[in-house]
């Protein structure tokens, strides 16, 4: 089967595009483990395949599957973690690029930028990115070269208006970078709003069973900056894994059942939690009143997503204490698997985070949202004792 377009996005990955093994005709294609192949008596690699560092055909089968998720033109490139993707953009600029990035973002990233990525002397300013007049006030033309946006972004489920911000990164030059991670394709389709690549931490509800770490990046032009792109996975030695990338493609299998009960109980925990009288406040982009609810609803699509945050009465001690006392939410870091996680952010982000100390991050799985409300209600009653 080829990849038939007037199929839908779900179809398709249904059936990860359909590939089969052409020799033994299984419907699940094998995972190549080679990291070297035969040379052609002429000298010549007909096969396509030279070394398992720049290449790999499970790697090559998933990629197809998440660029016809992204309609990513250029393709997509799978890296070992979502780190591993996102660096590789900043590590394919030059030595004194001016780079803007949200600074509402995932920690591990904007830590990494504020400490890694200056050595080699790439200039890195923050800024509040929601608000598309500090973005623009803050573009160099000529000298920014990359926009870095997260939307929504962690902890607090920011939203950036993809458009807006890709039509001020092209007037000043600069390409638009988008950490979907959280919105996911099932939400949101970056590349079609404008942005030039799109990333995402594959580790999160893209596989969804908290069982492979991985990262991509999805682009629409195959220009010189996503050729350095790929240059440097293959230099660097970035690329994943196959038995990573076919779990993840087995992942991607499900992702649109996954996501859309995912979505849904994300939306009733956020609306049942909004009148709980142990909560000061939920952030979640489908309420209403969400700072970037309006801009969420025309640059998401199928609901807004899996994540949420409360912030809860009492402070960090009651938080801590409502996160110690659940059962069925499981306490640990990540998002997006089918378990659902709870999290005391500012304890892993440390003191520079602009997350608030009595905040708890939510990620919604796929069990019935009722239980999940009956547990972290009854979290949230025995912490206020
Ligand atoms: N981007 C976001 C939004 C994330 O939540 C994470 C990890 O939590 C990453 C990037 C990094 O991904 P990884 O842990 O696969 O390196």
């Amino acid at each position: 089967m080829a990849e038939k377009l007037t199929w839908s996005k779900s179809s398709l990955a249904a059936q990860a595009l359909g590939r089969t093994d052409p020799i033994t005709r299984a419907v699940v294609p094998p995972i190549h483990v080679a990291t070297t192949y035969l040379r052609d008596p002429d000298n010549g690699y007909s096969s396509g395949f030279i070394y398992g560092r720049p290449d790999n055909a499970t790697v090559r089968d998933t990629e197809a599957v998440l660029a016809m998720l992204e309609e990513a033109e250029a393709g997509a490139l799978l890296f070992s973690s979502g780190m591993a993707a996102a660096t590789a953009c900043f590590m394919s600029l030059d030595p004194g690029d001016h780079v803007i990035a949200s600074s509402v973002m995932y920690w591990g990233l904007r830590n990494w930028l504020l400490t890694e990525s200056v050595r080699w002397g790439l200039e890195v300013e923050l800024v509040e990115t929601d608000d598309l007049g500090k973005l623009a006030a803050a573009l160099r033309p000529g000298r920014t070269r990359l926009v870095w946006i997260e939307t929504p972004s962690n902890p607090l489920w920011t939203i950036t208006d993809i458009a807006g911000a890709a039509e001020l990164a092209h007037r000043a030059g600069a390409r638009l970078a988008v950490d979907s991670t959280c919105a996911s394709p099932y939400h949101t389709r970056p590349l079609a709003l404008g942005a030039d690549i799109v990333m995402h931490a594959a580790t999160k509800v893209l596989n969804g069973h908290s069982d492979v770490v991985a990262g991509v990046l999805a682009a629409t032009t195959d220009d010189a900056f996503w050729q350095r792109i790929l240059k440097h996975r293959s230099g660097s030695g970035a690329i994943l894994g196959p038995f990573e990338a076919y779990l993840l493609q087995r992942g991607l299998k499900t992702f649109f059942v996954r996501s859309a009960a995912q979505a849904s109980g994300a939306a009733r925990l956020a609306d049942a939690l909004s009148s709980h009288p142990n909560v000061a406040r939920v952030l979640y982009p489908g309420l209403p009143q969400h700072p970037g609810h309006d801009v969420a609803a025309r640059q998401m699509e199928n609901g807004f997503g899996f994540m949420l945050s409360i912030q809860v009465r009492g402070g960090e001690a009651a938080a801590i204490a409502t996160a110690a006392k659940v059962e069925l939410w499981k306490r640990a870091t990540s998002l997006g698997g089918v378990e659902s996680l709870i999290e005391h952010r500012a304890s892993i982000e440390g003191p520079s985070t602009p997350c608030p100390p009595d905040l708890l991050r939510l990620s919604t799985g796929i069990e019935d949202p009722a239980d999940l409300f009956d547990d972290l209600d009854r979290a949230l009653r025995a912490a206020h004792g």
